[in-house]
């Protein structure tokens, strides 16, 4: 793995087998920390966003998503040649996790979308933990008791799936909270895996 900086923001360059094994090392030491992937749509959003911009910069890892990614940092003599996204990711983490006791928090998309897709992801793979579900639909008044529920559910991941930025703004502001729990924002990825 290297880092690579494109526009401004820094990305961390490997395959996605390397990027698997990464990911589910620090999962299982419970390392803790921020995950993030950049895709053309989140680089146009944070250059006109600076809280976005500053949440990716805290991250921890930022993965490089999508052919715009792609294209644009070859143009510019940084070529991502990896293109690493939750949607694949994630079920390749709970696949190889599984056997481990890897256990997953839900978090974001409409009422009962996480619940769809955590049962979903239990039928594939039946090792894996749900460790809870929580739709992305809440309050600022209902947060300290959302991430008390998930302290003490303490996953090894918490998938933020409330679409960018909100999921990065949110990461940034509560991982300090989740010590030992990794958190990754996931996008869409609870409607896709609910279907
Ligand atoms: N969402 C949410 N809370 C909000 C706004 C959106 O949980 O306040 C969810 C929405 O239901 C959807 C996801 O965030 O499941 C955003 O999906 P999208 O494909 O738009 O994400 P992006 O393209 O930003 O990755």
């Amino acid at each position: 793995a290297d880092r690579v900086s494109f526009l401004n923001i820094n990305f961390d360059r490997m395959p996605e087998s390397e990027a698997i094994e990464v990911l589910l090392a620090r999962l299982l030491k419970r390392q803790g920390g921020r995950v993030y992937y950049g895709n053309a749509h989140t680089m146009v959003t944070a250059a006109r966003n600076p809280a976005l911009a500053q949440a990716l910069e805290q991250g921890d890892l930022l993965l490089a998503d999508g052919s715009g990614v792609r294209w644009g940092s070859a143009f510019l003599g940084t070529p991502l040649v990896h293109n690493l996204n939750g949607t694949d990711l994630v079920p390749s983490l709970c696949k190889n996790g599984a056997a481990k006791n890897l256990s997953i928090y839900l978090l974001g998309a409409k009422p009962n979308v996480a619940e769809i897709a955590a049962a979903n992801l239990k039928k594939a793979y039946p090792g894996l933990i749900i460790a809870g579900t929580q739709h992305g639909y809440f309050s600022d008044s209902e947060t300290p008791q959302i991430l008390e529920a998930i302290r003490v559910a303490r996953p090894h991941l918490l998938l933020v799936a409330m679409g960018v930025p909100l999921q990065e703004i949110w990461i940034d502001q509560h991982a300090n909270l989740l010590p030992e729990i990794t958190c990754m924002g996931v996008g869409g990825l609870f409607d896709f895996v609910a279907l």
